[in-house]
């Protein structure tokens, strides 16, 4: 695909300035070809993925605009689907009129002070970027007039469709003069789009970029074929053999989302889902906490992690195939960390899937290798090769001096070999019913605790009982160094683990993954943290609120102490 440098695109100088300011080397596709169009009056229908610079794409040419007719009022109305995304697109487009002090951006969405939104469009703004409702919102209370608008971007107009934003985006557009110029961008296209834009553009250029370099030679990406029974433990034995951590996995549903969340949790990781019936609010937390690093695997749609800019993931994960070819890249391009390559796992049920994973591999013209899922075995084995490195980095980097004299003490007090002595103490790892889990050092303790966790649930499922009550006992055999809390909330208020996550790593900064199991009964929830961390949590949450609530956090049960 061609590329221009800016200059050669016709902007004027100030803009080019401050492009050049920015450090933007030449435009990418997607501009090189939406900027001159936009920039003749055209209407454009523009289609490149995600992080391809569409922002400025339209920004660019409504800011010459606005400085070449110094009209009043709005001159330009940007519809982003998410406050995530209205925020992400107002950033772009003010850093692109530092120059241009004259013109003003205003973000509107929901969730912030509607009077501070007042006074900054009182203010006089020539760019406002919203999400529909908020917008609508505005418009009613006439404080924002759409008379004088030349132009209007539906952004990420994918996402917005997915949204449920029909309605409101064709209620604003009504609202806008007719000899406006309207675009249109998006990284996928529907018909339902095409019906938008078939409405309310004006004899549209249509510019698609689709990447035919994808980037995924980088990705070592493999197939699973598996019924769908097997795919929770599917995931589960890849994680624990890869540790990708923090994974990604991809549903086609927002209910499967939902289900593999609450699967993955009760495995015992730290698992957050993503999908367009959350509020902002539940969407904004869970990209905190993914971005602190507080969460295992994020499971999500495609439309709702569209939204998001996450990349470097350990692996991606395609649960159900995807529905569309342009998924698959879309959905691998998140994996791969600079100088690495990413890892790929797609999960395929029944010929009809294999057909599709044949067309993915066209389409992308790259090997997509038979994989088989890793056994209990294979993760075990892994397991006890991490452990080895582990101890052989212990012995090269740490100072073990004092640990070599007390083995001597010990060898010499009860004539034991080195050997002997080794071997008890890797006893002591061990589980207590002696299960063979595996032991790990002290920073890997939580993570392999909580893999135990999954595990006793595993065999406790072959072995057709299930109730909590034993595994909950045995679970405390195992978590020695835990205690349990209880909060006086739960299924009552609509509490869920990730409340609970969230609240303590939020508030306290420790990983999300050593908090313990979390058992939520009707009116209230026990959960499971380290030893040494009691103090903090309990205070941490007896300051915060969970859903809105005040809660008072109790010591539930000590379990047994080393
Ligand atoms: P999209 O809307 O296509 O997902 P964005 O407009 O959010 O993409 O841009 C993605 C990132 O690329 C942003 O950080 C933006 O600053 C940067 N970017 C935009 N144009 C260029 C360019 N020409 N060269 C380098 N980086 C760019
Ligand atoms: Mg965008």
């Amino acid at each position: 695909m061609q590329t221009l440098p800016f200059s050669e695109l016709g902007i004027s100088d100030g803009i080019l300035q401050t492009i050049d300011d920015i450090g933007y080397e030449e435009a990418t596709p997607i501009q090189t070809q939406t900027i001159p169009l936009l920039l003749s009056g055209r209407d454009v229908i523009g289609q490149s993925q995600t992080g391809t610079g569409k922002t400025a794409a339209f920004a660019i040419p409504a800011i010459e605009m606005i400085s070449r007719q110094h009209g009043k009022g709005v001159q330009a109305l940007v519809i982003c689907p998410t406050r995530e995304l209205a925020i992400q697109a107002c950033d772009e487009i003010r850093r692109l009129t530092t120059h241009t002090e004259r013109i003003r951006t205003a973000a509107v969405y929901g969730g912030q002070d509607i009077e501070r939104q007042i006074r900054l469009l009182r203010g006089g703004a020539q760019i406002v970027v919203g999400t529909p409702g908020r917008l609508m919102d505005h418009m009613r209370r006439h404080t924002l007039f759409l008379d004088n608008v030349k132009m209007v971007v539906l952004d990420e107009a994918d996402e917005m469709l997915s949204m449920g934003f029909r309605e409101d985006i064709e209620t604003i557009l009504r609202d806008i003069p007719e000899d406006r110029q309207t675009a249109l961008f998006s990284a996928t296209m529907s018909p339902e789009i095409m019906e938008i834009t078939h409405q309310y553009l004006r004899n549209p250029e249509v510019v698609k970029v689709i990447r035919k370099e994808l980037t995924v030679e980088e990705i070592d990406q493999y197939y699973y074929m598996i019924p769908h029974s097997h795919k929770v433990e599917a995931v589960s034995h890849l994680m624990d053999v890869y540790r990708p951590v923090p994974a990604m996995i991809f549903c086609n549903t927002k209910k499967q989302v939902d289900e593999l969340v609450s699967a993955m949790q009760m495995r015992g990781y730290v698992a957050e889902g993503l999908h367009g019936d959350m509020k902002q609010q539940a969407r904004d937390h869970v990209m905190q906490m993914f971005r602190g690093g507080h969460v295992d695997v994020l499971i999500a749609t495609d439309v709702a992690a569209r939204g998001i800019d996450v990349s470097g993931v350990g692996a991606v994960f395609n649960y159900d195939i995807p529905q569309d070819m342009e998924y698959y890249v879309h959905r691998i391009g998140r994996t791969g960390r600079a100088g690495q390559s990413g890892l790929a796992f797609t999960f395929v049920t029944g010929s009809r899937e294999m057909n599709e994973l044949r067309s993915i591999m066209r389409y992308t013209r790259s090997e997509i290798k038979k994989g088989s899922i890793p056994t209990s075995a294979d993760v075990m084995e892994s397991r006890r090769r991490r452990f080895a490195d582990k101890v052989r980095d212990a012995v090269e980097g740490h100072d073990l001096e004092q640990y070599r004299a007390m083995i001597e003490e010990i060898s010499s007090l009860h004539d034991l070999s080195a050997m002997d002595i080794a071997a008890a103490l890797l006893e002591f790892e061990m589980t207590a019913d002696g299960r063979t889990a595996m032991p790990c050092a002290a920073d890997d303790a939580a993570f392999a605790r909580q893999e135990r966790r999954g595990e006793a649930e595993r065999s406790e499922r072959s072995d057709g009982r299930s109730s909590r009550g034993s595994r909950g006992r045995r679970d405390r055999d195992r978590d020695r160094n835990m205690v349990r809390l209880s909060i006086g909330i739960g299924q009552n208020a609509g509490i869920e683990p990730r409340h609970i996550v969230g609240a303590v790593a939020g508030e306290t900064g420790l990983p999300g993954r050593s908090i313990g199991r979390i058992e939520i009964a009707d009116r209230y929830t026990t959960f499971d943290v380290p030893a040494e961390a009691v103090q903090i949590v309990m205070e941490a949450l007896n300051r915060t609120r969970i859903m809105g609530r005040r809660v008072t956090a109790r010591v539930f049960t000590v379990t047994e102490q080393y």
